[in-house]
């Protein structure tokens, strides 16, 4: 390697590291404080996950639009989302004052099936995932220095140890969970308080929702995550780390 991009490389190592020892006294504070940080930090190169689909995400939304315009919003869209996610997303950025990137994957539905055969139509989930998520989500983030993402600890056990702020070496870039302490009780409270739109599906017995032929209504004490994935073991979709590494698939 050339002794500037060795140099330039060392610097970028040493500003993450400057950022990650900053980031330490966010630990326990409230989500608005979180994201004014990151909206400080990053400016335009912040980029919010929202997937129209669980109380986080809008909750992010609505505080963060109350704190800049300048980050960006981005939705990933794998052509497998319930209407209601699709009609409910266009009704709800009507409210908001940031951007939204629909993100979406190169292959339509039907080149996937093509490719990789039927079982895709009916998800083969790590597969499917990483063609119609991951990989568009890892594109997307190439333009952009931080991600804030709606995930709790308290979700799942894989979640149980997330950080407030970590780097990403996957996406190759930094990572923000402002709701990482919360509880759905407070973001629920949070929804109320504040008039946050949700997905009509939440109110169907819907608690986690992503795509049409994954998700099912979960039962009263079912785990909030319980229905997706159902009758599999899975239950990241792989833009989430899984026990400290990232399981995905090739596709
Ligand atoms: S959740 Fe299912 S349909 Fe959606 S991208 Fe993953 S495997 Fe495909």
């Amino acid at each position: 390697m050339p002794e500037a991009q060795v140099s330039e490389w060392e610097n970028a190592i040493s500003d993450r590291r400057d950022l990650l020892r900053e980031s330490r006294h966010l630990e326990g504070a409230s989500p608005q404080k979180i994201l004014r940080w990151a909206a400080e930090s990053f400016g335009r190169k912040l980029a919010l996950s929202v997937s129209f689909g669980g109380a986080e995400g809008m909750v992010l939304l609505d505080m963060l639009s109350r704190i800049t315009d300048r980050a960006r919003v981005f939705t990933l869209d794998t052509g497998f989302l319930f209407e209601e996610t699709v009609r409910f997303r266009e009704e709800a950025m009507k409210r908001y004052p940031l951007e939204l990137e629909v993100v979406g994957p190169e292959m339509s539905i039907e080149e996937q099936v093509e490719k990789y055969g039927e079982r895709m139509r009916s998800c083969n989930p790590d597969l499917c995932c990483q063609v119609r998520k991951v990989e568009p989500q890892r594109k997307f983030l190439k333009n952009y220095d931080a991600w804030a993402t709606g995930i709790r600890r308290d979700q799942t056990s894989q979640r149980a140890n997330t950080p407030v702020v970590e780097w990403d070496d996957f996406f190759g870039v930094f990572k923000i969970s402002p709701l990482a302490g919360w509880s759905a009780a407070q973001v629920m409270e949070y929804v109320r308080e504040h008039d946050v739109p949700l997905n009509p599906l939440l109110s169907q017995g819907y608690k986690s929702i992503g795509c049409a032929p994954q998700t099912r209504p979960v039962a009263p004490g079912e785990d909030e995550r319980a229905g997706r994935w159902p009758g599999s073991e899975k239950t990241e979709c792989g833009i989430h780390v899984v026990n400290g590494r990232v399981v995905r698939a090739n596709p």
